[in-house]
């Protein structure tokens, strides 16, 4: 028995005549001290385990030009080598590599090769369910959303950023190769205050007791409502155990929600910041969704490092984001989901509210060079996700194709090292070099030149690759 083993046993009540075989009680209380036994010895909660279908495997892109995710034009022909799940070998002359069953030579024929793509706001749980399914069956919801996220990786998007949505089954599932699906970077559920954006529960509901009943939003995990700083830390902490990488509030009114008007301030200065203490505590940030200067400034003045959507900010905030060094995550989102709004909805007013505001906060993002993220906020509907790449390419209103395709690479992926040792998934990406984790795409064209390439991943990406291993091979014979 190793020692690993013999601290193993010590965890395992059925074991404890395995004891005696233990030097001395000494280690018996160094073990619990220093936290090994753990219930179960689970994986800790946000660690990656080796994926199930990475492997030592080799491949090989021979002749292709590179987008690395970090400035256009793309390479002269080269040569990329992938062992494992990284970047090997990056070289304009020929690579040997030996030709043995287990190496595979994909002939790029001069196609793009480029980093995976990333969506930096994502709700994984909340595209196929209608807003009704997302209160029902946790079974049905779960394999509906694992369907999503084959469809996602298959759109080319190898990594998401979820901003909230009770995730942490889907991304261990998706971890250890049972189902097919981009990497996560889960939020876990929305924190929200009564009646904020996020609280979705009924007039019937109230009032609410702290430390009462759960509701059945709160019992999925969908978002939990917290009202004073000591909820909050509670709410956070909860969801850093599970695994969260980052924790995501909303410190103002949103667009879906029946109760948060846009213009209100939810969460008051001090329980935002009891998050960012417990966030920082563990290592990582806290993201806050935020429409208006007086919910931005709030937020940034509680510690808060990202801003999801913030389209009503004014000059003077838009200055401040970006001398602070605040990220700004932002969705040109599409007028459909406006539309698909119902006339004469709350939702509606709202969403005519906001959508101005998009073309103007992409103008105050370019002008005082915040750092900005891309997201696409997709929400109940299938459709609408399907458009995830045409989501992307109609940033072309505001940036050049090269601009929007760094920020969906390497930008968002700079976004989502901020989640630190929280970090699932170790490594670099969102880039095409030496030593990156392998997440690729082989365009057929150049996609610098011609963005709508991207919108119709299912005829352009030859090849899908995350870490390391092949999804889609339209080359293969
Ligand atoms: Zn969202």
């Amino acid at each position: 028995m190793n020692s690993k083993e013999e601290l193993s046993t010590l965890c395992g009540l059925t074991k404890a005549r395995k004891l005696k075989r233990i030097p001395g009680p000494a280690l018996v209380s160094t073990a619990i001290l220093i936290g090994l036994c753990q219930v179960g010895l689970a994986q800790a909660p946000g660690s990656a385990p080796p994926s199930a279908s990475a492997s030592d495997g080799v491949t090989l892109f021979q002749n292709v030009r590179i987008f690395d995710g970090k400035s256009a034009p793309l390479s002269e022909p080269a040569n990329v080598l992938i062992r494992g799940n990284q970047i090997e070998q990056i070289s304009r002359a020929p690579i040997p590599v030996d030709r043995s069953a287990t190496t595979r030579i994909i002939d790029g024929g001069g196609r793009t090769l480029m980093p995976g793509l990333i969506d930096a706001h994502w709700h994984a749980m909340l595209i196929r369910a209608t807003p009704a399914q997302a209160f029902g069956d946790v079974g049905y919801n779960n394999l509906t959303a694992g369907d999503e996220a084959t469809d996602t990786l298959m759109r080319g998007f190898t990594t998401v950023r979820d901003v909230g949505g009770p995730v942490f089954g889907l991304k261990q599932a998706i971890d250890e190769g049972i189902v097919k699906g981009p990497r996560i970077y889960p939020s876990g559920a929305v924190i929200t205050v009564t009646s904020g954006h996020g609280d979705f529960r009924e007039l019937t509901d109230l009032p609410r007791t702290i430390g009462g009943m759960l509701t059945r939003m709160e019992k999925l995990g969908g978002s939990m409502v917290a009202d004073s700083p000591d909820e909050v830390r509670l709410r956070t902490r909860e969801q850093l155990m599970q695994g969260a990488s980052q924790v995501k509030l909303t410190a103002g009114g949103g667009v879906s929600s029946p109760f948060s008007p846009i213009d209100v301030t939810t969460f008051t200065e001090p329980e935002l910041r009891a998050a960012v203490e417990a966030a920082e505590n563990w290592g990582t940030y806290v993201a806050a969704h935020a429409f208006t200067p007086a919910a931005i400034r709030g937020a940034i003045a509680a510690g808060v490092k990202c801003i999801e959507h913030g389209m009503l900010m004014d000059e003077a905030t838009a200055r401040l984001i970006a001398e602070k060094g605040i990220w700004l995550s932002m969705q040109p989102l599409p007028e459909a989901l406006r539309l698909g709004f119902p006339v004469g909805s709350v939702q509606r007013a709202k969403a005519d509210e906001v959508f101005p505001g998009i073309g103007r906060t992409y103008e105050l993002a370019k002008k005082y060079k915040i750092k900005t993220a891309w997201g696409t906020d997709v929400l109940f509907s299938r459709a609408l996700a399907q458009q995830q790449g045409a989501i992307l390419a109609s940033l072309v209103r505001w940036y050049t194709p090269a601009e929007a395709l760094i920020m969906a690479t390497s930008t968002n992926a700079e976004l989502l090292a901020l989640s630190g040792k929280r970090n699932p998934y170790p490594g670099k990406l969102g880039v095409v070099e030496q030593g990156a984790l392998a997440d690729l795409l082989l365009v057929d064209g150049n996609p610098l030149e011609n963005i709508n390439l991207i919108a119709d991943p299912g005829k352009n990406f030859l090849v899908i690759m995350k870490d390391g291993t092949v999804y889609k091979n339209a080359l293969a014979k």
